[in-house]
């Protein structure tokens, strides 16, 4: 099965009311998958029949140790789940079954467990009451247990990405099935949310999720095999949808819909070594951005101004937003990318003409170039709002020197009357390209800053919005990496600062790999900078111990 890559939605079943955006915590659920299977005789089995007695004892021990916890933190009613569960394992029926098959077919206690609790549970599975069917889970819940206990392990979470994962702390936990042990042997006041692929709205998980108010959703066949530990969701715990990847729109519009309870997350202070700048499309996400202790913005997407106001600006206006973004910067980098129009980002309002391949047509640098007239007036707007901080101005979509030097020189001429000390001209690294010819281009430019959701678009040729082809739009393959390293490279010959402004500059799973190709700044989403701060820090960490 393919990681979904894209944004993408799914619905399952609201089991737990509430709202949460987060990131993924993929809970390992094959810790069993390999226990040992083996034929015992004579001492054996009574060996067998000993560890079985002690798993039975320590597990008892262990549930009331539970019990008495969810007790105080959640309420006497919950805690009777685990009661429940120690119940079963003290069965009779249940402990005469896995000592009968030590004895009679001479098997070790891990195997007798297993059989002898997947046949009950099973049995309850065939019956025609769906309330009882629920509790069915109680005994995959008491045969893991018993497994822990005989295996040696801990229960609880075992992520299969301990790197990023923060044990689960803040994050969404995703899991085949929401377990009662898993709700509570979790650090549930620092679980965001449940996402299961089982579980209906009755079953005990279910009410604990509810009675600690966290959010949780059921019911999404095969959720676990298309997502990623460190991918970003958002759960609707009232309509059951999920969003995988959710845009900055698609998280605007549901905090505008739950304001109370979609708060902003945590400022995390930032690491020494690595920079982390904000993404924004207007002075909205700036004031987040500084909120949440942005080092400066390093992709101001100035476009979206005109697409959101669904109309060209003038001059003036263009000038207030620039200078409004600016002021609430306070005198930190503030990266303005000029007019990136084109391929998914078309403006009707500019007449464009409808071209049969349009991210290969029209756009970025080629339009600018094509509507000076458009690039003047940005030009002077910025050379204007220069007087509030200082303007860096990133050209995108360039292809070569020639191309950037046009551009550049189409600003200059446009904005010679204004005050020049206070703007920079970089270009953005997205066109293999100008990747390939960094160092002639870096040996001009002011700074650079690499835009990885269209340089891998381009370097593998594969369309970064189209589902049916997510599947090759993978940043893991080595080639991009190379050709981000030679870029850092470049920049760093030429002593010019250099940026990674893409999606993955904000997946925990990528930022070892952007350091170890010499990137030491990125830019992201206001609302992941938290995120990128603690993976660059786990990572900056763990370099320095094992050096
Ligand atoms: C990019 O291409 O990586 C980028 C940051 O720009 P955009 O997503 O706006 O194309
Ligand atoms: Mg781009």
């Amino acid at each position: 099965m393919n990681r979904l890559r894209a944004e993408t939605t799914l619905t399952g079943l609201p089991v737990s009311k509430g709202i949460a955006l987060a990131r993924v915590c993929l809970f390992n659920e094959t810790r069993h998958s390999n226990l040992p299977i083996y034929k015992v005789d004579g001492e054996g089995v009574q060996k067998e029949m000993a560890r079985f007695e002690r798993a039975v004892s320590v597990t008892g021990e262990r549930l009331e140790g539970i019990r008495e916890d969810v007790a105080i933190r959640v309420g006497k009613a919950e805690a009777e789940i685990f009661f429940a569960q120690k119940t079963i394992l003290e069965d009779e029926s249940v402990n005469a079954r896995v000592k009968e098959l030590i004895t009679e077919r001479k098997i070790n206690a891990e195997t007798a467990v297993t059989a002898a609790l997947d046949g009950f549970e099973a049995r309850i599975l065939e019956l025609d009451n769906e309330y009882i069917k629920e509790r069915a889970t109680d005994f995959g819940e008491v045969k893991r247990r018993l497994l822990d206990v005989l295996s040696n392990m801990n229960p609880g979470l075992q992520c299969s990405d301990q790197a990023h994962c923060q044990k689960g702390r803040d994050r969404i936990i995703v899991a085949q099935e929401l377990t009662p042990t898993l709700t509570v042997d979790l650090d549930t006041a620092h679980t965001i949310g449940f996402v299961t692929e089982r579980g209906g709205a009755n079953s005990h998980a279910a009410i604990l999720a509810r009675a600690l108010g966290i959010p949780a959703i059921s019911n999404l066949t095969d959720i676990h095999s298309v997502l990623s530990c460190g991918t970003e969701l958002l759960l609707d715990g009232y309509s059951g949808e999920v969003v995988v990847m959710p845009s900055d729109e698609t998280v605007a519009r549901v905090r505008a819909a739950h304001p109370q309870e979609l708060r902003a997350p945590n400022p995390v202070d930032p690491v020494s070594g690595f920079r982390v700048l904000a993404n924004v499309n207007g002075v909205a996400d700036a004031t987040l951005a500084v909120d949440l202790l942005a080092e400066g913005i390093g992709l101001y997407r100035t476009e979206f101004e005109l697409i959101n106001a669904g109309r060209m600006l003038d001059e003036d206006e263009q000038y207030e937003r620039y200078a409004a973004v600016l002021k609430v910067m306070k005198d930190k980098p503030v990266v303005f990318r000029l007019f990136d129009i084109g391929g998914d980002k078309p403006a009707p309002f500019l007449q464009m003409p409808r071209e049969d391949n349009p991210y290969l047509g029209w756009r970025g640098a080629r339009f600018l170039l094509a509507r000076e007239d458009l690039l003047a007036m940005q030009a002077r707007a910025l050379a204007r709002a220069a007087q509030h901080g200082p303007v860096s101005v990133l050209y995108p979509m360039i292809v070569d020197l020639e191309q950037f030097r046009r551009l550049r020189s189409v600003f200059e001429k446009a904005t010679g009357h204004l005050p020049q000390s206070n703007i920079r001209h970089g270009v953005m690294f997205e066109v293999p390209s100008a990747c390939l010819d960094a160092d002639a281009l870096l040996a001009e430019a002011d700074f650079g800053s690499i835009g990885t959701n269209d340089l891998i678009q381009y370097l593998f040729a594969v369309d970064r919005n189209n589902e049916l082809v997510a599947y090759d739009y993978d940043p893991g393959r080595a080639v991009l990496w190379t050709l981000i390293a030679q870029v850092a490279r470049a920049a760093a010959n030429h002593g010019k600062e250099m940026s990674v402004c893409g999606e993955i500059a904000a997946e925990p799973a990528y930022i070892s790999r952007l350091l170890g190709a010499g990137i030491r700044t990125v830019s992201v989403s206001p609302r992941l900078i938290p995120c990128a701060r603690v993976a660059a820090a786990a990572h900056l960490e763990h370099d320095k111990r094992s050096s």
